[in-house]
């Protein structure tokens, strides 16, 4: 067993009590872990890169829904274009212009998911409040994609406090626009914090280590 198939099993009941999807994020894993947790029923699997993502879509079952959550840039929108489920990190007017041009050349509506900034981390991706209501805008005019709700990281932290309140402020924009937008996905969440971030309303987490265990960067 390449998986935690216990732990799998136990996440899976206690998310769908929490009527919260599991994206089971698979980055730098095998296709023979991705098959294990498939076996098991897992369906909705996460990635980061588009060549990996490219790579296991063309080899593994074709009922799989494939996440794209990473730092996704504008010129390899193309790629994952004709077969994408779900775009969690898009982060500029940019990138979800490019978006929907790569999905009407595929004749479909690709789902997408703004990414906000929350964290107190320089690091981490996502638009201010400002640029999101500039991109709810203009997407509306966009022909080909379908913004379905926000999505965000916290910081890297171990305070419970810091993390709650960055996930409440995600929800709390994540409430602004629902109604108005038909927003139905707010993805938060991850090994880390995934509990914490649904108390917060999350109804997607992204989890990863816990399933398939540590990522090793190394090889
Ligand atoms: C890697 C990653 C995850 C999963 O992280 P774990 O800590 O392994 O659960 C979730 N979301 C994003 C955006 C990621 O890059």
């Amino acid at each position: 067993m390449l998986i935690a198939a216990d732990t799998y099993k136990a996440i899976s009941k206690f998310l769908l009590e929490q009527h919260t999807t599991l994206v089971a994020v698979s980055k730098t894993k095998p296709n023979e872990a991705v098959k294990e947790l498939y076996d098991l029923g897992q369906r909705d699997f996460g990635e980061n890169y588009v060549q990996e993502l490219v790579d296991k879509h063309a080899s593994l079952p074709l009922d799989i829904r494939w996440h794209f959550i990473g730092h996704l840039q504008s010129n390899k929108v193309k790629y994952i274009a004709p077969f994408v489920h779900l775009i969690h990190g898009v982060d500029s007017l940019k990138l979800l212009q490019e978006i929907n041009k790569q999905a009407i050349k595929n004749n479909r509506v690709i789902d997408c998911l703004l990414q906000v900034y929350i964290a107190q981390e320089e690091t981490k991706f996502g638009m201010d409040e400002k640029e999101l209501a500039e991109a709810i805008d203009a997407a509306s005019t966009l022909s080909n994609i379908n913004i379905k709700g926000l999505m965000g990281m916290a910081s890297f932290s171990s305070d419970t406090q810091v993390l709650k309140n960055e996930f409440n402020h995600l929800q709390s924009l994540y409430k602004k626009y629902q109604l108005t937008n038909s927003f139905s996905i707010l993805s938060m969440g991850m090994s880390s914090d995934y509990t914490i971030a649904i108390d917060a309303g999350s109804n997607l987490v992204r989890i990863g280590s816990l399933l398939f265990g540590a990522r090793d960067y190394s090889k």
